[in-house]
């Protein structure tokens, strides 16, 4: 029986042509900048996102700590959301190892950081207070179903950030799919934010890696931080290749997972126990509630891995289906009817 794993795009194997790729990359030691390869990404991706310069980092987490600490001292407060992958998913490193201070802002469920809820969370000048020095947004938002923000949204906060005088980065692991989505130039998504994280190893489906973009002043800054951080890589040119494939191929691809997860959550949909808002599936993340008076969570997974499909449990009675290129069209349909014989 063939494996239809929905628990998430982390899981997509390289392309042939990324592994061709990564087989015959130029290489040198990118520690010392003489890795042609990585070089060649960091410009390709600095040129897509619109900004002057960008670094090839191992992780999405690594990425986004990074330009927190290149925009903030220690001390420092930053405005997020509570259903952020940074507040939530990042082991608290920001306070760990950067001493920055979290101002916490509870999320919309369309991903949004509500725009009077923003304005009051910026510190006046005070002694007893801590600078506030960034936003951050998250697009697409993962714990909000994979919700996209838009332009018109993201020119808001910037305005907003601009009058307090405060930064914008941008965590969009999966920002293509937005992008897409939207049917938006992907600059129209970075125009209005000073830094942003980008992940090659999502739907994009390289094997390792994301990048951060700014100005070349700062990520001469956040070179020296991913060096802090154990993130300088030798030859990196054999990731990085496989990352130029994906930029090169893969972001239109994006939207047969949207279609896909869309009509995953259609088909569930309509099955009794199951609750869903259509409303909130705009990519390739869908959350749903399981509501069903003799099945608990853990007996679900089980029944459902017992028909080799596997989804991710979120919280009690959540769960989060995602679609990406291993998940093939004719698995979503078999996706589904095994829930509903589950749920029968
Ligand atoms: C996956 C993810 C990250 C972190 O990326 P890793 O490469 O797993 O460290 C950051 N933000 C969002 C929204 C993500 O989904």
């Amino acid at each position: 029986m063939e494996l239809i794993d929905l628990r998430s795009d982390t899981l997509t194997q390289p392309t042939p042509a990324m592994r061709q790729a990564m087989a015959n990359a130029e290489v040198g030691d990118d520690v010392f900048r003489e890795d042609p390869t990585v070089a060649k990404l960091e410009q390709i991706t600095a040129s897509i996102l619109g900004k002057e310069s960008a670094l090839f980092v191992p992780s999405g987490t690594m990425g986004n700590l990074i330009c927190l600490l290149t925009h903030c001292q220690r001390g420092d407060e930053y405005i997020v959301g509570d259903r952020s992958h940074i507040f939530l998913n990042e082991v608290g490193g920001a306070s760990a190892l950067g001493g920055l201070h979290p101002h916490v802002i509870p999320n919309e469920k369309d991903g949004t950081l509500p725009l009077s809820q923003l304005e009051k969370a910026f510190r006046p000048e005070d002694i007893h207070f801590p600078s506030t020095r960034l936003i951050c947004l998250e697009n697409t938002h993962n714990f909000c179903s994979g919700a996209t923000l838009t332009p018109s949204y993201m020119n808001k906060v910037s305005q907003i950030a601009q009058k307090h005088n405060t930064a914008v980065h941008l965590d969009g692991a999966r920002l293509f799919s937005a992008a897409v989505a939207l049917d938006v130039p992907v600059t129209d998504l970075t125009g209005p934010v000073d830094s942003v994280m980008i992940s090659i190893s999502k739907g994009l489906s390289a094997p390792v890696g994301s990048l951060i973009s700014s100005t070349g002043d700062f990520i001469n800054q956040a070179r020296k931080y991913r060096k802090m951080l154990g993130g300088g890589m030798r030859q990196a040119g054999h990731m990085a290749a496989s990352g130029i494939v994906a930029l090169e191929s893969m972001i239109e691809h994006l939207k047969s997972d949207h279609a896909n997860a869309y009509s995953f959550a259609k088909g569930i949909s309509l099955i009794p126990g199951i609750k869903i808002d259509l409303n909130t599936i705009k990519t390739n993340i869908v959350f749903f509630e399981l509501n069903h008076p003799k099945l608990d969570d853990k007996n679900f997974l089980a029944k459902l891995e017992s028909r080799n499909i596997k989804i991710l449990s979120i919280d009690p009675g959540v769960f989060r289906a995602v679609t990406h290129s291993g998940v093939k069209d004719h698995m979503i349909a078999k996706a589904v009817e095994g829930i509903k014989e589950i749920l029968k």
